[in-house]
């Protein structure tokens, strides 16, 4: 059957429910939500409608429908569980001129309420040939795509700019947020490092400008001054923009910064925290940074940290170190000078998560040469603890590397 979609505004119009059952104690609520005024009319009604009407917030008639009950109406429900009186409620209704849709006899009505929900500001309203299970599985369906960012979201008329932080993840695109590939459908602009889920960036339309961080118009690394100007002025300019940003913005990201930066000059920030790569880097290769015996908490330092080593060496701690790369040698040797065994286990797991991670292991004592022979690079965690071990007692029936690649 043809019909028309439409939307109502129903703020102070007068709704009637004829019945009140099941179904009238699911539809009252939306009625009242919407903003009418709801008169509903049944011999007998569930308690959550009989609470409505205590409450005022529904005029309640506790008898049986009468001819003319829906003068004044400008929709209808006939929602008794008596067809005959349904049928009379729809011929009236219809003969005055007055939608009224029946929750009997979808066939026979004339209008229909759909299976409808919100995600954020879009409303999803579905029919599906007078099915209302159906319905409700497509709409469902619908709403968790526009939840996980996988439908075309993006606003096209223009808004207030705006800037949201972005924490991708290691890599993997499945170990963004759902949030923030909802946050990352929606932009207009998007300030990307080469870290994390950078294969996202092809789901987005062609006029989504997207601008590398590491490679500014000049094809010269932005500095951290030039990528804070930039979100701020596209922000300015009524663009919603994305700071997507490799594991979380507030490791080791500068995304606290670019939060200052965005505040000082009143532009409205957001922050979606994301997988960082200093718990997902040893998590990919099967290293967890706490196990009962073996570690008591975790640190997390770069390479440049390279004095007051001694507390750290001290405790029961994994050190997970980012950025440490090039400064591998002067860390290992400072932890050594600062007391810990040489015998300490390290693994160092590169392009954690992608399909290139690889994982090269040794001890204090060995790394440095081992990291050499394999010709280790950046982006690269390194792990030291004796947690590195715990992938080692389970090797046998190894599904340990479930997520990398
Ligand atoms: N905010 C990020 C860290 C930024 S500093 C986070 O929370 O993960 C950049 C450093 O992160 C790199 O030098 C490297 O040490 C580490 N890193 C990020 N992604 C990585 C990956 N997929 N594999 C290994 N190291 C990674």
């Amino acid at each position: 059957m043809s019909s028309y979609p439409l939307s109502l505004n129903l703020a102070g119009k007068r709704v009637v429910v004829i019945g009140a059952g099941i179904v009238a104690s699911r539809r009252v609520p939306t009625l009242i939500e919407a903003g009418a005024r709801v008169l509903v009319i049944a011999p007998s009604v569930t308690e959550s409608i009989y609470q409505l009407g205590e409450q005022g917030s529904i005029e309640l008639h506790l008898r049986p429908y009468e001819a003319g009950d829906t003068a004044g109406a400008w929709l209808v429900h006939a929602l008794s569980n008596n067809a005959a009186v349904n049928e009379a409620v729809a011929f009236e209704a219809d003969a005055t001129g007055i939608w009224c849709v029946r929750a009997d006899q979808a066939l026979l009505s004339e209008a229909w309420t759909p299976a409808s929900t919100s995600v954020d500001d879009i409303t999803i309203a579905v029919t599906a040939g007078g099915d209302p299970r159906r319905a409700a599985a497509i709409r469902d369906a619908i709403a968790d795509q526009l939840k996980d960012g996988s439908l075309p979201v993006r606003r096209v008329r223009p808004a207030d700019g705006h800037v949201v932080l972005i924490g991708g993840g290691p890599g993997d695109p499945d170990l963004i947020t759902i949030r923030g590939r909802r946050a990352l459908a929606m932009a207009d602009v998007v300030v990307f490092d080469r870290l994390g889920p950078t294969v996202l960036l092809e789901t987005l339309a062609d006029d989504v400008e997207l601008i590398e961080a590491g490679k500014g118009p000049g094809h010269h690394s932005m500095t951290q001054d030039e990528i804070n100007r930039v979100i701020v002025e596209q922000a300015r300019l009524g663009k919603r923009v994305v700071r997507l940003k490799g594991g979380d913005p507030f490791v080791f990201g500068r995304g606290s910064e670019e939060v200052q930066a965005c505040v000082a000059a009143g532009v409205t920030v957001e922050v979606i925290p994301g997988i960082s790569s200093a718990v997902a880097g040893p998590a990919a290769a099967g290293i967890p940074v706490t196990h009962r015996g073996l570690a008591n908490g975790y640190a997390v330092i770069t390479g440049h940290q390279l004095e007051d080593l001694t507390p750290l060496a001290q405790m029961q701690l994994t050190l997970v170190v980012l950025m440490g790369v090039a400064t591998l040698p002067g860390l290992v040797s400072g932890l050594v000078e600062a007391g810990k065994l040489e015998s300490t286990p390290v693994a160092i797991i590169e392009k954690a998560s992608t399909k290139d991670q690889r994982v090269t292991i040794g001890t204090l004592a060995s790394i440095v040469k081992r990291a050499a022979e394999v010709g280790v690079r950046n982006p690269a965690v390194i792990v030291i603890g004796d947690v590195v071990t715990v992938p080692n007692l389970l090797a046998a029936e190894s599904s340990l590397h479930q997520f990398s690649g």
